[in-house]
């Protein structure tokens, strides 16, 4: 039997795979022999910071980590993020019910709708942005609004453009800066604005602060919890995956207001059960690594950075260097669409992009770059743009 056809209507009404026809034109041109540089996920190319793998393989020989965890993590591994929380930003947190286990960010961020979002409610969402929340508000029977993010307003939503109506009806809004695509961050004056609406209008502000170690120029971003009033309406979002290239290891945490960490995990509880032990013990060793050791990894994104941006410029794209995250969101030359680009990339250059519209209609007109290979890539896709001048020749 087939049973596509009996698909539930919220898997019916997911947004089409973008990436497919991309994946199919990488798999022809491996196939006519082109030697393929990928720039197309945001997962980092090197290996986890060792001293977590050390830990990780001890963990793993105690027997007490082989039973079921507690589904909102492990007090220890809460308590190492409260005192991570508190050394880096400055923020005070209560482990025992201030900071929730996630098994990976993304697995907060898609569950949280389902414990707020009934049919009828809005959930405010990022555009072009991370597609996980929208899938959640989706799968809660919720109204996605979208707020567009604009290089003309900074890519940051236009607050007072949301109508009223729209306002009233919303239970969550996602925020997520630095920001994936755009690698934009957010000014001083902006986390206030939104807590003031959510404060307003009654609504849960979700952060996304998954970015929020990578960044350049010895600027680190805020907390958005560092902000007065944070912790009445919202919760923060936080992963270990890129900071410590751990995106394998399913390992992230949310934290801030209680009760909406107590709605996020009766979730919890009735659908999965917590992180392996070994993981939250390697994770702990992870949030207590000395800064130097994360300064360094910066420091090579940085490099790449300095040595692309400047590259892309020549071949004929328009960037602005971010100031945090590992993307490189590029405009394209007037009338090339994202797809085309995308296309052009692949098919000419060997140089797999993500099209911006691929996070959503306001990212028409930019690609999407990783900066997840090494110098010596990252050039040499340059030096194939150029040559081949894909975006100088109009
Ligand atoms: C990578 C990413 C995440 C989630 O990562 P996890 O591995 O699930 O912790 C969340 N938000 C954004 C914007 C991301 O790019």
């Amino acid at each position: 039997m087939d049973f596509r056809n009996r698909w539930s209507s919220r898997i019916q009404s997911l947004p089409p795979y973008l990436f497919a026809r991309i994946d199919e034109k990488k798999r022809e041109a491996i196939a006519r022999g082109m030697d393929i540089i990928n720039l197309g996920i945001g997962d980092p190319d090197l290996p986890t910071l060792a001293p977590v793998v050390e830990s990780a393989k001890k963990a793993v020989g105690k027997p007490e980590h082989h039973q079921y965890p507690s589904y909102e993590g492990m007090l220890s591994f809460r308590e190492a993020v409260a005192g991570w929380y508190q050394r880096r930003f400055g923020v005070r947190l209560d482990p025992g019910k201030e900071v929730l286990g996630l098994i990976g960010s993304k697995e907060g961020i898609g569950h949280l709708p389902l414990a707020f979002v009934d049919p009828g409610d809005v959930v405010l969402v990022p555009e072009p942005g991370y597609p996980v929340y929208h899938a959640g508000t989706l799968f809660a029977g919720g109204t996605t609004h979208y707020m567009p993010i604009l290089e003309s307003n900074g890519y940051l939503p236009d607050l007072e453009a949301i109508p009223e109506s729209v306002y009233r009806k919303t239970k969550i809004m996602f925020l997520n800066y630095p920001n994936n695509p755009t690698g934009a961050s957010a000014p001083d004056d902006f986390f206030p604005r939104a807590i003031e609406k959510a404060t307003r209008y009654g609504f849960i502000l979700a952060h996304d602060a998954a970015y929020s170690e990578i960044y350049y120029d010895n600027r680190p971003p805020k907390s958005f919890l560092s902000y007065p009033g944070a912790k009445d309406v919202g919760i923060e979002f936080h992963s270990l995956s890129k900071t410590y290239n751990m995106t394998g290891w399913r390992v992230g945490f949310a934290v801030g207001n209680a009760s909406v960490l107590a709605g996020l995990g009766m979730i919890k509880s009735n659908m999965d059960s917590g992180i392996f032990q070994a993981l939250q013990e390697a994770s702990i060793t992870a949030l207590s690594l000395p800064d130097a050791t994360l300064a360094e990894l910066r420091g090579l994104y940085q490099k790449r950075r300095d040595a692309f941006v400047p590259g892309l410029v020549r071949a004929g794209l328009r960037v602005t260097p971010p100031g945090a995250s590992f993307y490189i969101w590029a405009g394209l030359p007037k009338g090339m669409s994202s797809e085309e680009a995308t296309l052009l990339l692949l098919d000419k250059a060997g140089i797999v992009s993500t099209p911006g519209t691929g996070f959503g209609k306001s990212g028409e007109g930019y690609v999407r770059f990783a900066l997840t290979v090494d110098e010596r890539r990252l050039m040499e896709a340059v030096s194939r743009m150029e040559k081949l001048a894909l975006f100088s020749g109009r």
